[in-house]
């Protein structure tokens, strides 16, 4: 049980299924940067003694199996453009650069296909539930007249987790009437999302979008549209425009619709969470920032929500209806081809799986084949060593240290070289204790963060008696603490993490 706790040995705390398995994994990593980032601040009270930016808890962003995900119509044309190695090397972006080549109007067109397939799909798809779920025929005939594949098509497809924010779009009313109504600029939106059997908020949610899709003024603008599966994802993700993506930031660990998305030229308009964060480029999307600037979350809905209307009213839906002569929009083309170009290669599945050979499998690979020669000898002389660290760890004594007065008090002169020594009595074991001096500093927040870390260098063996060195010197001014840190020395262990005993002393 105590592997699955925070603290081991307090009774009280529950068993949590992530701490257990970061206990018994080697490697563990996040699926997206922040993710990455936000999981080390979550688990780094597993490993006591390190920072959260120490911890060998990595990342590997999510893609999505470009095969699957991209429309039969978008395959044909990156192969007629792309050159043929493209299938086996879909993560070059050189390949993806020929997307410059294609005429706007070819591009445009297969928009338009992939728009009027998902509108088709809808009404054949749709019309029988809903003539016999809501009553009043005429009014979902009328529904299905108003889909329109000439307007902007607006995406929003996911689970109705509360964190998903799918309300955030309906926090003014009025003023999303008047996007929706306005004449020059048709819109709309089409939802979808199942939610938990066991999420009342979630499926709250999707009641209220209901109630508000079936209100005169957004009947045939905002779409709600039953039974999410993959067979629908297929077709949203490849036939609207935009697609929405409204978090709680930091709260996406990827998401991956988006991704599904962009290999379609659909263009994403989302949060700066999970993979948006790195995917985003100016001019190849739009974006929300990272930045909370409210801690009160309806505060910052609102915030968020007046943010959408006014990208949508002053450059989206602006950018969309620039119809040139030939009754196309250069422009939105140009975010279409910048998104393909430079975000894409970036979100398949062999970039995924790239990643996890390189950071993780084949290191671990290797590492398997060295622990289990010779009937396991590696692995049994570091479980050896292991037992014999935690036996005599307590009893390691620091025997002098030699510090230096300005590092004492703690007034140092910024550039200047201060030699320290440390003996340590290591009690029987054969160098097995590492040493490092750490300088830390304090943010606005209050938060300790790593400034460097220097590591002693062992210069002389007594018996037991290590004598520890290490030459000091800050370059920065500022204000800044140092401390000095013990932990069991091993090069044949993965990380420190894997064997956590520190110590650490000023
Ligand atoms: C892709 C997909 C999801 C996951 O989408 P996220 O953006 O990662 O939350 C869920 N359901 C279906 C049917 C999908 O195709």
């Amino acid at each position: 049980m105590d592997l699955g706790r925070n603290n081991p040995g307090d009774k009280g705390e529950r068993f949590c299924m992530s701490v257990f398995a970061c206990n018994t994994s080697q490697e563990v990593n996040g699926v997206s940067w922040l993710h990455g980032k936000v999981s080390q601040e979550m688990f780094s009270s597993i490993w006591k003694g390190y920072f959260p930016e120490e911890n060998h808890v990595g990342y590997v962003t999510n893609g999505v199996h470009f095969p699957t995900w991209s429309a039969t119509e978008w395959k044909q044309l990156y192969f007629k453009y792309f050159n043929e190695s493209f299938w086996y090397d879909q993560s070059n972006p050189k390949i993806w650069e020929a997307i410059y080549n294609v005429p706007d109007e070819e591009i445009w067109k297969t928009r338009m296909t992939m728009k009027n397939k998902l509108v088709d799909f809808i009404r054949k798809s749709f019309r029988d539930t809903w003539l016999k779920n809501q009553g009043d025929p005429s009014r979902i005939v009328s529904l299905m007249d108003k889909i329109n594949p000439n307007a902007l098509l607006i995406g929003f497809g996911r689970r109705f987790a509360t964190y998903k924010r799918a309300h955030l779009l309906f926090t003014d009313l009025e003023r999303l009437s008047k996007i929706v109504n306005n004449p020059d600029y048709p819109v709309q939106f089409l939802f979808t999302g199942k939610a938990h059997p066991h999420d009342g908020a979630g499926q709250g949610l999707i009641k209220r979008i209901i109630e508000i899709s079936r209100r005169s003024e957004f009947l045939g603008k905002i779409i709600f549209l039953e039974n999410y599966d993959m067979q629908l994802a297929r077709r949203l993700v490849s036939g609207v425009d935009i697609w929405l993506n409204t978090p709680t930031r930091p709260l996406e660990a990827s998401g991956t619709s988006g991704e599904k998305a962009l290999m379609n030229g659909v263009v994403n308009f989302s949060v700066l969470d999970g993979w948006w964060l790195e995917g985003y480029r100016e001019g190849a999307g739009w974006a929300l920032t990272e930045k909370r600037t409210y801690q009160n979350q309806e505060h910052q809905d609102q915030l968020d929500a007046a943010t959408i209307y006014s990208i949508l009213e002053t450059e989206i839906l602006p950018l969309y209806y620039a119809r040139n002569k030939k009754g196309y929009s250069e422009g939105w083309i140009k975010v279409v081809k910048n998104s393909i170009a430079q975000i894409a290669p970036h979100y398949t599945m062999k970039r995924q799986l790239d990643d996890y050979f390189n950071k993780f499998y084949c290191k671990q690979a290797k590492r398997f084949q060295a622990l289990a020669a010779n009937n396991n000898a590696k692995a049994k002389e570091i479980a050896a060593w292991k037992e014999e660290v935690v036996a005599k760890w307590d009893s390691i004594e620091i025997v002098s240290c030699d510090k230096v007065e300005e590092l004492e008090i703690g007034d140092i002169e910024s550039g200047k070289e201060y030699t320290i020594t440390f003996v340590i009595d290591e009690k029987g074991l054969n160098d097995a204790v590492g040493l490092e001096l750490v300088t830390t500093y304090t943010t606005a927040d209050g938060k300790q963060h790593i400034y460097s870390v220097e590591p002693f260098s062992v210069i002389k063996k007594d018996g037991d008696l290590y004598t520890f060195q290490a030459k000091h010197s800050l370059s920065n001014a500022g204000s800044f603490k140092v401390s000095y840190r013990m932990f069991p020395k091993n090069p044949d262990l993965p990380h420190r993490q894997d064997f956590c005993y520190v110590r650490w002393f000023v």
